[in-house]
């Protein structure tokens, strides 16, 4: 998977959000996978530092497992995403079953939501980014808008080093740009490196990190 997404794709799917506005120094930082015990937390306090707020893309289950972390997630501020409730590949799902799945997710992060919270904006980011246009089409009737990125940490990538992940991230920024993290087991070891270094990196160089509306 390449790092930073070509032009001709964002152009081939121009109703889906590959970046952030581009006029300000903003970055939009974006954690999937989650809530789990063991890494989200530790994200939400690195946040926490910088004031950042970030995007967190939750799958269904692990919102059900965790409420507690799915509720902190909300209260500090930042967005909440749907991931589906499963982690399906949607070029290997039907369509039926993808939406059913999809439509779990949001049922059940309606039903952790903090109380007096509502979902102003309903977001969604197909696992491994695969994603028949038809599931598009239909997620988008139901409301959701798809959001892609524009740069992947591969923090999951277990045969690159933490070095490595960091130079794909700073090479590849521009302002406005989404920027792909996990807060998952897999991708605990690189993306603990790599995070603090891209807050300090971003933040002294005059950028905020704001949740995607
Ligand atoms: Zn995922």
């Amino acid at each position: 998977m390449r790092e930073r997404i070509p032009a001709i794709i964002k152009w081939i799917y121009p109703r889906r959000i590959w970046d952030g506005p581009a006029g300000e120094k903003v970055l939009y930082l974006t954690f999937d996978d989650g809530p789990v015990p063991q890494v989200t937390p530790w994200v939400l306090e690195q946040l926490g530092k910088y004031n950042a707020k970030a995007t967190f893309f939750c799958i269904g289950e692990n919102v059900e497992r965790y409420p507690e972390i799915f509720r902190q997630v909300i209260k500090e501020g930042h967005v909440v995403g749907n991931h589906t409730y499963s982690h399906l590949n949607g070029w290997k799902t039907s369509v039926e079953e993808y939406i059913q799945n999809s439509l779990q997710a949001r049922e059940t992060m309606e039903n952790e939501l903090p109380q007096g919270t509502e979902f102003k904006n309903p977001l969604f980011r197909p696992p491994y980014g695969r994603i028949k246009n038809v599931q598009a089409k239909r997620l988008q009737q139901e409301g959701f808008r798809i959001v892609m990125w524009s740069i992947v940490s591969r923090d999951y990538d277990r045969t690159l080093s933490p070095e490595k992940c960091l130079q794909n991230v700073l090479n590849n920024v521009r302002p406005g740009s989404i920027i792909v993290f996990h807060d998952s087991f897999k991708a605990e070891k690189n993306m603990k490196k790599i995070l603090p270094e891209v807050l300090k990196h971003y933040k002294n160089s005059g950028f905020c990190f704001k949740g995607l509306k």
